[in-house]
């Protein structure tokens, strides 16, 4: 009690919070994210550089958590707020960033099945004073050149922390998330997963028959923190946690 008396006299010091953003706001924040690829939006259409036009909503209303992972709109894919820096374990069924609209994916990255995400893959090297390893990843959205970003920085912490960078478990795979059934980030070569030796995963614990996960991870925040400054969300802020997984998604920062 004492403490949600101080948190409340607390939060009233602080300047007013933004309110819950509108439609027409998420949208923008869309927009801004990807500005190689979108133009723009109205209340209703995504509008891409090429002149292709998408629906931002599907038109279903309540859908549960499952009929999101495996349908989620372009609006339910901005929905959830995604906590940056260090922040609490995710609360039941708070994932932000596993919702993905896969038509929104595709014509962004292309469709690795067809072929479509090679054209665009180019080899950058991995933690080049600490690893040194040739990695393909996209140059679409500059992902390629964030990347080379985020591994000299990754590179200059210090020994114990960087080593759960690497050896990195993988970047491009075509095959499907095992639980949804739907192409992952990595089937565009937009995301990493980092050391395994360092990674937790709740599937691995999901096999009890507990009926709530229990949060595990040993991700270094420093790394989590160097991902996130170059627009890359973390696996480890998802209540289905993946904490080796890194994707980039810059629509889910607030900026
Ligand atoms: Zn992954």
């Amino acid at each position: 009690m004492r403490w949600t008396l101080l948190a409340a006299g607390w939060l009233a010091l602080m300047p007013m919070r933004s309110h819950a953003e509108t439609r027409s706001e998420q949208l923008d924040r869309l927009v801004r994210a990807y500005p190689d690829a979108l133009s723009g939006h109205d209340d209703d259409t995504i509008t891409w550089r090429d002149g292709t036009v998408m629906p931002v909503d599907d038109g279903i209303a309540d859908k549960s958590f499952d009929q999101m992972l495996r349908n989620a709109s372009i609006l339910d894919q901005i929905r959830l707020p995604y906590p940056v820096g260090a922040s609490a374990p995710p609360a039941l069924n708070v994932d932000p960033g596993r919702f993905r609209n896969e038509a929104f994916f595709k014509k962004m990255y292309g469709d690795c099945n067809a072929g479509e995400v090679k054209r665009n893959l180019v080899t950058i090297i991995w933690l080049p004073r600490s690893w040194g390893k040739p990695v393909q990843v996209t140059r679409v959205n500059g992902v390629a050149e964030r990347l080379k970003q985020v591994s000299a920085e990754i590179d200059a912490l210090e020994p114990a922390v960087r080593a759960a960078a690497f050896p990195i478990a993988g970047v491009l795979s075509c095959r499907a998330v095992a639980d949804t059934g739907r192409t992952s980030m990595h089937g565009y070569a937009a995301a990493i997963d980092l050391n395994l030796k360092f990674s937790d995963y709740w599937l691995w614990a999901g096999k009890s028959k507990a009926k709530t996960i229990a949060y595990k991870n040993r991700m270094p925040q420093q790394i989590v923190d160097t991902f996130e400054r170059h627009g890359f969300i973390w696996g480890g802020k998802w209540y289905h946690y993946d904490t080796m997984h890194f994707e980039y998604r810059p629509e889910l920062f607030g900026k």
